[in-house]
């Protein structure tokens, strides 16, 4: 795994810095994993949280800098404290404590070397809770090829199919075939996703995608590529965004999205056949399960 680290090949950037010796990349990470909070979190989708909630660590830094991050303290202002792979173990082992149904590394991609220390000794300490990948998508091949056996969960974003609105809002013109091949990947280890007796999933593939207002055709692009991986991938559509940070910049997305937008993508996601799909209320962050009423879920 290191030598991903130096030169750094983690994502999709491709910065090439040594970061064994303290360089810095796009991400601003250092060498050293840095933890901005962590906590059995009972707001991921009921998949994730189940009954008594997904034990998330929110790593610092982030390999993208989309103006409307609603983590921008974390991701961009790099807030968070360093911490010794021991240390890191113990957190995960707290969580595994605590109940959790899983350990679920929130944007873990800039630091997976040192996370991988971390769980050799949480193993060596009994952790056998599922470890969740929680990645916004813009993943290096190379770096997903190697956490082939090690992830049990991969949760990852699909944000855009255009090249022109990624580089736009997340200067990473790349991210749309990054996370198309990353996703692809991530099918291929671990497929479909898969839950236990209380519907709390173990293993498999759960991908992520937020509506931005105005960009509606983009979205039916994003539904169409998942739809041809499998029908029965499971998709969160997720209506929360919020014109944050500096959406406030871009004034096309300087609004919140309407309920006709969100549900256009909706009736695409119906059209192209996907089985297993969830919802969000407008204006809430809330996650729904499949069986809500999808015919008509803003009544
Ligand atoms: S993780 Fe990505 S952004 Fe950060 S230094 Fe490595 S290649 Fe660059």
């Amino acid at each position: 795994m290191r030598e991903l680290f130096s030169p750094c090949i983690l994502c999709g950037h491709r910065c090439k810095v040594n970061r064994i010796s303290g360089d810095h990349g796009i991400c601003k990470a250092g060498n050293t994993v840095k933890v901005a909070s962590y906590t059995v979190h009972h707001g991921e989708e009921p998949y994730i949280s189940g009954f008594q909630g997904s034990g998330t660590i929110f790593f610092s830094c982030c390999n993208l800098y989309c103006p409307f991050c609603q983590n921008h303290e974390i991701s961009h202002g790099n807030k968070g404290e360093a911490v010794t792979p021991e240390k890191l173990a113990d957190m995960m082992l707290e969580l595994q404590r605590k109940g959790a149904h899983n350990i679920n590394l929130v944007t873990p991609t800039h630091y997976m070397p040192g996370i991988l220390e971390a769980l050799s000794i949480a193993y060596e300490n009994k952790l056998d809770v599922p470890l969740v990948y929680n990645t916004n998508g813009y993943d290096s091949i190379e770096l997903l090829r190697l956490l082939e056996g090690v992830i049990d969960i991969y949760m990852p974003d699909m944000k855009y199919f255009d090249k022109s609105t990624a580089k736009k809002f997340s200067n990473a013109d790349n991210y749309p075939e990054a996370a198309m091949e990353g996703i692809r990947e991530m099918y291929r280890q671990v497929g479909n996703l898969k839950v236990n007796e209380d519907d709390v999933a173990y293993k498999g593939l759960l991908v992520r995608h937020l509506v931005l207002p105005g960009n509606v055709e983009d979205s039916k692009k994003v539904i169409e590529f998942l739809s041809g991986i499998s029908k029965d991938l499971v998709v969160s559509i997720m209506s929360q965004y919020s014109p944050q940070y500096k959406a406030c910049e871009h004034p096309e997305i300087n609004r919140k999205l309407t309920k006709e937008e969100y549900w256009e993508v909706i009736r695409k996601v119906q059209e192209s056949g996907l089985q297993d799909y969830l919802i969000q209320e407008m204006d809430s962050s809330e996650v729904y399960l499949p069986d809500f009423d999808k015919d008509e879920p803003f009544k």
